[in-house]
């Protein structure tokens, strides 16, 4: 006898736990099925970099709602911990790209964002340690920061639990059923589930598990190298940063490291099951020469460790948050290594478009799956693709 749901959640990333608990909120008793064990995907290699600067609106709106209503207020809004740290954040542009920086954060201010766009004099008054080289104008956002997505999941996990939901792991979805254009459960490793709704929060493997409704998403993984570094005895403060000049992104790690990657390099195409930890081969010795550029301290620093991370990423680099044409069937995947600070707000807007037909907390139109069909890729990238 297969065991009965409200709804199924195909993935205990930080994307599943999101979208377990918004619909726990909202009375649904749903099951969580994950293959391994929670965030054991991309979200357990998260950088967990919360900030706000995006150029598509929807993007901000989203980062915005899930700073304003759970990360700055996690444990009134969620219970338990999401580890938020507010370090400032830095978006460094190149010099070519001051218009769309301004016209970025303008658009961002009218949402609310606590965001304005500083001198490099000024960058370097708030954080001496900087060098200030090859930019005039950066956007600071004075409450981002980052938080820990596996944390955060564990703790979107845990309230779901206590209104309800049920998680089960080492439980790997090997089949989806449907019925009249309708799904109707899925076929798992721990036995059968019936449900009405099911949603694909699967990360890299969302294609995969997309293709067993005969769906086809177009995805693929995304290989991301992140170094710990030993933050140098002497370093003062430094905000969470993204620097387009280096082609880096570092913050903070604690009190002891500094967490950086760089955004060009990625692997692209490895399988979802990859699980070698091996980063590219010339990436320590390149980043550690980009980011002396940004921080020259950092030369009085060694390497800590290294950890590779997958997510899916989809040709426009943006996520899908989507009804499909088969009915209940859903899409949360394709986050694009920039899902996890957007993760609150999107599950609850999905959680809104599967329960009431409109979202009410971000409209989420712009990531509807028949973008790709109608040929309408979201295009706006005031600064080229984030990752090359
Ligand atoms: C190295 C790295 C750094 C990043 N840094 C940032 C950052 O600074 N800020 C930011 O906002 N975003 C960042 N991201 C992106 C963000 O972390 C991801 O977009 C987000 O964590 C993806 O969450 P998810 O739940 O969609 O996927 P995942 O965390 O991958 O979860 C998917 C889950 O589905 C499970 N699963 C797969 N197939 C099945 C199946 N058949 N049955 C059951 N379960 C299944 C998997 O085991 C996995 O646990 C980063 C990503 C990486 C990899």
């Amino acid at each position: 006898m297969p065991q009965s749901y409200n709804a199924i959640v195909i993935g205990a990333g930080v994307m599943g736990a999101s979208i377990a608990f918004h619909l726990a909120e909202r009375g649904l008793k749903p099951a969580i099925l994950e293959r391994k064990v929670t965030a054991s995907g991309a979200t357990g290699y998260s950088s967990g970099l919360v900030r706000m600067h995006y150029d598509l609106a929807a993007e901000s709106e989203l980062t915005f709602k899930s700073y304003q209503q759970y990360f700055s207020q996690w444990k009134e809004r969620v219970g338990g911990e999401c580890g938020f740290q507010q370090t400032g954040f830095l978006q460094i542009a190149k010099r070519e790209h001051e218009a769309k920086l301004r016209g970025n954060v303008i658009n961002q201010q009218k949402i609310g964002i606590n965001t304005s766009v500083i001198s490099a004099e000024e960058a370097k008054r708030l954080f001496p340690d900087l060098s200030t080289n090859h930019f005039d104008y950066a956007a600071y956002e004075p409450d981002s920061g980052y938080a820990d997505a596996t944390l955060t999941t564990n703790s979107f996990i845990e309230s779901a639990k206590r209104n309800g939901a049920t998680l089960i792991q080492n439980c790997e979805v090997t089949a989806i059923r449907a019925a009249g254009g309708k799904v109707i459960g899925v076929d798992t490793t721990q036995g059968s589930f019936d449900a009405p709704i099911v949603v694909n929060a699967a990360g890299a493997w969302a294609k995969h598990v997309a293709s067993l409704a005969s769906i086809e998403v177009p995805l693929e993984t995304w290989t991301h190298d992140v170094a710990f570094l030993h933050r140098p005895p002497s370093l003062g403060r430094i905000p969470a940063c993204i620097d387009d000049i280096i082609n880096c992104y570092f913050r903070p790690e604690g009190g002891a490291l500094i967490l950086a990657a760089g955004e060009d390099e990625s692997l692209r195409g490895e399988a979802p099951d990859e699980e070698d930890q091996t980063p590219t081969p010339t990436f320590v010795e390149k980043l550690i020469d980009q980011m002396a550029q940004r921080i020259p301290k950092i030369e009085q620093s060694g390497l800590h460790s290294i950890h590779v991370g997958r997510d899916g990423i989809t040709p426009d680099q943006r996520a899908i948050y989507s009804g499909t044409d088969l009915g209940g069937f859903y899409l949360a995947c394709g986050l694009s290594g920039t899902g996890f600070k957007t993760s609150p707000a999107a599950g609850a807007s999905l959680v809104e478009l599967i329960l009431d037909g409109t979202p009410k907390t971000v409209d989420i139109s712009p990531f509807r799956f028949s973008r790709f069909a109608e040929g309408k890729l979201i295009k706006e990238f005031g600064y080229g693709n984030i990752w090359k």
